[in-house]
């Protein structure tokens, strides 16, 4: 199911179509550079997962690209129209997509709400996935030196991410895990990272160049509860065996344990997954 926003000349029009003969222009930005930004949302039994953070990325994401500020109310009720007409299904995956307006096109503005089934992650959630490092050619700081690599924006620009993650394949590992060029952990591709030392809940901080991610950011809400301290700090990735369990994190995914990094075993905290994925499965709230 699709719901197609667009705006023509100031006018907001909102209609619903089967996302196989919905189609754009071809000349549109998003497609034709992946100038726009996007959002992927998790709906559980019909429960938006982190609906307002969501939607303050989406405008977090459209500021920083020069974009006219998604209209939240909008964007609301579009998202939970289109969920309501999909059939009911335990775990939907809701993809809002913003483009910026049209050159010569009377500011022709479209965004989209798709809505399908998500992929089953309940394997990976149990068995974990195995990650292989890797540069993502930027210092760590690049994100305040260089501002214009729109770094902790989630724009359509994925090409790179999904390079990446070939790359982790052809070195037979699931995901990968970027790294600034001095070696300092930030994110995977699709993911936060996560990690336990001792009493001490890890994740980089947002100010090296990575997405502020929901699903980390409400673990960490949570962490108090779980007897964990959270902490925004810079983990090389010469520390990561030695830590006591790593997750990597996402809105679908949920917390996926990471039990190999670079062809070496690491420790993996099974309790720790079960809770945190009870939590962010049954326990959050939109
Ligand atoms: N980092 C990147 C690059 C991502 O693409 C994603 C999710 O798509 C995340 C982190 C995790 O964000 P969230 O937990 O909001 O899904």
């Amino acid at each position: 199911m699709l719901a197609v926003l667009s705006s023509i000349d100031g006018e907001r029009v909102v209609r619903f179509t089967d996302a196989r003969s919905a189609a754009l222009p071809v000349t549109d930005l998003a497609v034709t550079r992946g100038d726009a930004v996007f959002e992927t949302i998790a709906f559980f039994d019909g429960r938006p997962q982190a609906l307002e953070q969501h939607l303050e990325r989406l405008a977090s994401s459209a500021r920083k690209l020069d974009m006219a500020e998604p209209e939240r109310d909008l964007w609301t009720s579009a998202i939970l129209t289109a969920v309501a007409a999909h059939p009911p299904w335990p775990e939907l995956s809701v993809k809002v997509v913003l483009t910026r307006p049209q050159e010569g096109e009377h500011g022709t503005v479209y965004g989209w709400v798709h809505v399908e089934a998500a992929a089953d992650h309940s394997k990976r959630r149990n068995a974990g996935v195995s990650i292989a490092t890797m540069s993502r050619g930027v210092t760590r700081a690049a994100a305040s030196e260089a501002p214009w690599l729109l770094m902790g924006a989630k724009t359509l620009s994925y090409a790179l991410n999904m390079a990446a993650t070939r790359e982790a394949h052809r070195r037979g590992a699931d995901e990968a895990l970027f790294l600034t060029v001095e070696g300092f952990v930030m994110e995977g591709p699709i993911s936060s990272v996560v990690m336990r030392r001792g009493n001490d809940l890890l994740t980089p901080d947002p100010g090296i160049g990575i997405l502020e991610g929901t699903t980390q950011q409400d673990v960490f809400a949570h962490a108090p509860s779980l007897g964990l301290k959270p902490l925004y700090v810079e983990i090389h990735k010469d520390e990561l065996p030695a830590m006591d369990a790593v997750w990597m994190l996402g809105s679908g995914s949920l917390a996926l344990p990471v039990y190999r990094i670079d062809g070496t075993d690491v420790s993996t905290d099974p309790k720790m997954t079960r809770r945190l994925n009870h939590h962010l499965r049954f326990g959050r709230r939109a």
